[in-house]
């Protein structure tokens, strides 16, 4: 068996144990296999072996392997999106995990009435309050959600959030504890229900998976260091 489909099994099983160790059912943990810098040919032999979900963080790169992929993938856009992007990250992002301004998710639900397309959506949220990051603060969200009371044509179906790299186990409990209360509290506001939380990647994902993860974005556990810094689109 190849490197890669080592990896993939060994992280699938990890997953899962998580889940159980911390008294869910696996099922409700979905894996999200973040495929950035990787060619499709990677993609593809992930694909061939079960896997459903590729999360991308740059648009041009995720329409580029969509075009050349099987069309039953599930395209998760989840790196920082530009306004002027919208429409070109429509064609094909099936989930969008980092809408981090009342601007773009405004922008978001317009174009995706013109072009009568669905994609789930999540708002990206600052918990750590760091100052280098992208995303509502908890306040702004919250704020935020009193507006939200009707769901447009693209769904707010929950939250995503990155720790900071260096966090220590306390504070990962606290930053992904933190999402879960955040998430709650809108959809009290909103009476709508949020179920999806996208939180944790390769080095905290069993703390995020404690905290009530719903969707974990695992890249460097799977395919490998990335060998090429990435340009933040
Ligand atoms: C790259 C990336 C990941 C995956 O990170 P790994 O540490 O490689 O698992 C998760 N989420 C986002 C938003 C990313 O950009």
């Amino acid at each position: 068996m190849s490197q890669l489909l080592e990896n993939f099994h060994s992280v699938q099983q990890s997953v899962a144990q998580a889940a159980i160790d911390a008294g869910r059912n696996p099922a409700e943990v979905r894996l999200l296999a973040v495929s950035k810098t990787f060619p499709a040919e990677d993609i593809q032999q992930v694909f061939q072996d079960g896997q459903r979900c590729f999360g991308e963080n740059r648009v041009q790169e995720l329409t580029e392997k969509a075009k050349v992929l099987d069309k039953s993938i599930e395209w998760h856009l989840i790196g920082h999106l530009q306004q002027n992007k919208v429409r070109a990250a429509l064609e094909f992002s099936n989930w969008i995990h980092a809408v981090d301004t009342p601007e773009l998710y405004r922008r978001i639900q317009n174009i995706a009435g013109e072009l009568d397309v669905h994609p789930k959506l999540l708002l990206e949220i600052n918990i750590s309050g760091e100052e280098s990051k992208f995303g509502f603060t908890p306040e702004a969200a919250v704020e935020f959600a009193k507006t939200l009371t009707q769901e447009g044509p693209a769904p707010l179906v929950g939250l995503m959030t990155m720790a900071p790299f260096e966090a220590s186990p306390e504070e990962l409990h606290k930053i992904f504890g933190g999402l879960r209360a955040l998430r709650d509290q809108m959809q009290e506001i909103r009476g709508i229900p949020m179920p999806e939380l996208s939180m944790g990647m390769s080095g905290d994902y069993p703390i995020a998976i404690q905290e009530g993860a719903t969707i974990v974005r695992i890249g460097t556990a799977i395919f490998g260091h990335r060998t090429y810094p990435l340009a933040a689109e």
